[in-house]
């Protein structure tokens, strides 16, 4: 209920409890008034008839009586006088007069000559309001005359009684008019009283009404409202107070949205909750502030992809996705995480993707490709056939100038408008883990740089460092071999004498390619020194090692180097095998002891394999 309907209530609701309090009030008193006003009539009426019976009784005038008693209702008001002589009168005197039916006792008479009190009552008269009294006449020997001279009756004796009826009407009205008079001028008042309530509360219920509504507004983001400033009092300064504010807020909230808009790049969506938009927007900033610092601290990329897919999963409540890996040397792309599962196959897209990279339309052109606006317009998404009515986004993650990762995100029909209104939110997220995954990027090359040998494309001895621990480990836990190749090509120094470098490297090349073909993906080749190679092979005894070692001494007997200027070269090497751990204690050595043995193969004549054996090793001094 609004304040003008309440205070309005409340006036009229007080000048109607005034007028009628008033009124009952007014009445009662003038009731009272007119009882008391009556009653005292009565008595004194009653005085007079009994000094005039008395009077009359002494001159013996009492046959005069009732004409007396007719005359008093000659007086205006008056309308009735009855005398009714008591037994005792009766007794003493006779009826007389009383013989007549006027002078027989009512019940009330009666009641008062057995009661000695005098009774008074308001009586109806065809609408006229009439008051009685009936006054007892007691015998009693101290007034004048002593009554007990003429009448022979006990002291307190009645004698007789008198009822006097008077008519109230006048006094009646009377007081009618005055409570009326009372009610109008209450009333008349009231109404002035609703009125002046009214002018003074319509503009502050008016105002309510408006500061009301603008706060609604300005809850629901909305600051451009305007209270109109009715008064010129304290109202009216709320009012021009709150345009202000809302005046400062809209301002400052909406160069706020805009700044945060701008960094998102996200276009304000008409109607919307500006404060709750802003909020949101705020919200994923921080968010991605602490996303960006967490993956900062990673180690790994693989580390990255997981936190970029717990975030899409748990706060944007993506299930179906690919995130995949460009590795642009290769022309290949990995799919990372699909679904939430690491390192499954291709879901979501023709498995092409993978070795030809450029029929994804989104590494191809590194723009964000929106199959959701643009069903097909990308000929590599292929749903299968258990996921009907699918869309897809895809979203290119830039690295170093070309597209480093690709976000692709499915959409079923229903879910695609939501998906449409996060991606500003996801992209923020991928625009912080974009430099970080570039940088980590850049870091590993650097990494895998420094382990690996540029010429030949073989880890070198760094990497061996590096990975020993790893090995072991594994060759430990599964109580496995190790065998290790330590390899040095024949005379290769007379390559480089007689050839030039150029072709010594040309046979360094060459020899590395046909060392890692002579092995399994899961050996290890390494150059460990100039054109001596160290191989490790996992899970392997010096047996079959010495086998393998072999076979590659062949391969290499067999390898032509055709060099630019026509010649083809052929050389040889010797190769040394030792076995961890069944040779040595540690890994170290066990590479030290197939060092020794492809001394111990040069020294035999070169061009062949020899097993480390313990009594080469007594002859250490020699190498
Ligand atoms: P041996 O049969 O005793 O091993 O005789 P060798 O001539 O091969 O002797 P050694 O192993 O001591 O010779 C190493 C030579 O390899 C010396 C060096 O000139 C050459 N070399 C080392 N690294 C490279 C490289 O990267 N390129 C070229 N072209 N030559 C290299
Ligand atoms: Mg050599
Ligand atoms: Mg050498």
């Amino acid at each position: 209920m609004s304040i003008n309907k309440k205070a309005t209530l409340f006036t009229v609701g007080l000048a109607a409890t005034l007028v009628v309090t008033l009124a009952l009030i007014s009445l009662y008193f003038f009731r009272q008034y007119s009882i008391t006003f009556a009653t005292e009539q009565v008595r004194t009426s009653a005085e007079i008839v009994r000094l005039n019976l008395t009077e009359s009784m002494i001159n013996g005038t009492i046959d005069k009586r009732d004409s007396f008693l007719r005359r008093l209702n000659d007086i205006a008001g008056f309308q009735s006088a009855h005398v009714v002589p008591s037994p005792a009168l009766v007794k003493q005197f006779g009826e007389g007069p009383a013989k007549d039916r006027s002078t027989q006792a009512d019940e009330i008479e009666r009641q008062v000559m057995a009661t000695a009190r005098p009774v008074y009552t308001l009586l109806d008269k065809n609408g006229e309001t009439l008051f009685r009294g009936t006054i007892p006449y007691i015998a009693s020997a101290r007034g004048t005359p002593n009554c007990l001279q003429c009448h022979q009756v006990a002291e307190g004796t009645v004698l007789g009684t008198v009822s006097i009826v008077l008519s109230i009407e006048q006094l009646k009205r009377q007081a009618l008019l005055t409570v009326g008079m009372v009610v109008l001028v209450v009333v008349f008042f009231s109404i002035i009283m609703v009125i002046t309530t009214r002018r003074l509360i319509v503009p502050i219920s008016a105002t309510a009404g408006d500061v009301e509504r603008a706060v609604q507004l300005a809850l629901n983001g909305n600051f451009t409202s305007h209270v109109e400033k009715r008064t010129k009092d304290e109202i009216g300064q709320i009012a021009s107070d709150l345009n202000r504010l809302l005046g400062v807020l809209g301002e400052g909230l909406g160069r706020i949205a805009e700044s945060v808009s701008k960094l998102i790049n996200r276009k304000p969506i008409p109607g919307e909750n500006q404060i709750n938009a802003t909020i949101e927007m705020v919200e994923i900033l921080t968010r991605a502030a602490h996303f960006k610092q967490a993956i900062e601290e990673d180690e790994t990329r693989d580390e990255i992809h997981k936190r970029l897919a717990h975030v899409l999963e748990h706060e944007f409540f993506i299930s179906e996705y690919s995130l995949y890996e460009v590795i642009p040397a290769r022309n290949q792309m990995n799919p990372v995480i699909v679904d939430g599962i690491r390192d499954a196959s291709c879901r979501w897209c023709n498995p092409e993707i993978l070795v030809r990279s450029e029929t994804c339309r989104a590494r191809r052109t590194g723009h964000f490709v929106d199959g959701v606006g643009s069903p097909g317009i990308c000929y590599a998404f292929q749903p299968p056939p258990d996921a009907p009515g699918r869309q897809h986004i895809c979203i290119p993650i830039m690295q170093s100038g070309s597209v480093g990762n690709v976000l692709q995100i499915v959409t079923g029909e229903t879910s695609s408008a939501l998906h449409g209104m996060m991606l500003p939110f996801i992209n923020v997220y991928l625009r912080e883990a974009a430099p970080v995954l570039e940088s980590k990027r850049l870091m590993e090359t650097l990494r895998e740089s420094n382990l690996r040998d540029p010429m030949t494309g073989l880890n070198n001895r760094r990497f061996v460092e590096e990975y020993v621990d790893t090995l072991l480990a594994s060759t430990q836990r599964h109580k496995a071999h190790l065998a290790i190749l330590m390899l040095d090509l024949d005379y290769f120094k007379m390559v480089n004498d007689n050839y030039g470098h150029d072709a010594g490297d040309a046979v360094l090349k060459a020899l590395a390619k046909t060392l890692r073909l002579a092995v399994r993906a899961s050996d290890l080749v390494i150059r460990y020194g100039g054109e001596e190679f160290l191989i490790i092979l996992p899970e392997t005894d010096a047996e079959v090692g010495a086998q393998v070692a072999e076979n590659i001494r062949a391969e290499v007997e067999k390898l032509k180097v055709p060099l630019t200027n026509g010649t083809v070269l052929q050389k040889t090497i010797s190769i040394g095998v030792a076995d961890f751990p069944e040779d040595s204690v540690t890994f170290w050595q066990a590479v030290k002891f197939a060092d020794v043995a492809l001394y111990r193969a040069k020294d035999e004549g070169r061009n062949r394999v020899v097993r480390f054996t313990s009594d080469m090793w007594d002859d250490k001094k020699e190498y």
